[in-house]
């Protein structure tokens, strides 16, 4: 669906409205071509739950890179189960992967910040992009507060032949997340309880310390800017 002036100027509308009003118009607007893109973090399931009060027929898919946790399939089985729905999974091309571990051993992505967008393409980017190809819009659980690269987020981002990019928590803070997990019994990553703020992979996640940011123990071996895998790049 093109964004029309009114979808624009309906978006805009949106800042400083709530993530329900957020999530209600992206489900209004969009149909059965939103979903919500999880990786099940603790913003993901938050998301989940809201969606799933306003409509219960919401869609939500994952990209499972082959490296995630245990305990992210068990989140996500959980989820399943709860809200009755199906996550649909899109996975990384087994050829190229079978071709790069071959060409660069498997554990290529520590070698440099080059290998390890290389890593997120072939794992992240391939499979979001055949994820995409039937979108009109996607939603995602992005907050400002969570690294430099996220400050200047907004709730509806649009963007050339793409779909547009809904943030519904834009002004959470770390505090309001858990506050609704809690308020509502959602099922939650229990790496969460274990020092991981922010979950991807679990070779490219560590724990982080109280005095550093959420997303410190993403890439840790990497500087602050260049910590994004592709999927939130504009
Ligand atoms: S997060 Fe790490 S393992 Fe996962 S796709 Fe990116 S580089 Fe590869």
């Amino acid at each position: 669906m093109e964004a029309t002036q009114s979808i624009v100027a309906e978006a805009a509308a949106l800042e400083g409205k709530s993530a329900q009003d957020v999530i209600k118009w992206a489900l209004d607007t969009y149909g059965d071509t939103v979903k919500i893109a999880s990786s099940f973090g603790a913003e993901d399931v938050v998301l989940i739950d809201i969606a799933s009060k306003i409509n219960p027929n919401f869609k939500l898919f994952t990209l499972d890179t082959g490296r995630l946790a245990q305990e992210t399939y068990d989140v996500i089985d959980e989820i399943n189960k709860k809200y009755n729905v199906k996550t649909e999974f899109f996975c990384p091309d087994g050829k190229a992967l079978e071709k790069a571990s071959n060409e660069l051993g498997p554990n290529f992505f520590y070698d440099s910040v080059e290998l390890r967008k290389k890593c997120c393409g072939l794992r992240k980017m391939e499979p979001l992009g055949r994820a995409m190809a039937s979108l009109s819009a996607w939603i995602c659980g992005l907050r400002k507060e969570q690294s430099v690269t996220r400050a200047e987020i907004k709730k509806v981002e649009f963007f050339d032949g793409k779909p547009a990019k809904i943030n519904p928590l834009t002004e959470w803070t770390e505090q309001d997340i858990w506050d609704y997990i809690a308020a509502n019994n959602v099922p939650y990553n229990k790496l969460h309880d274990n020092g991981y703020p922010s979950i991807g992979c679990i070779c490219c996640t560590r724990t982080v310390k109280r005095t550093e940011d959420v997303r410190a123990g993403r890439w840790w071996w990497e500087s602050p800017e260049t910590k994004e895998c592709g999927l939130h790049k504009k």
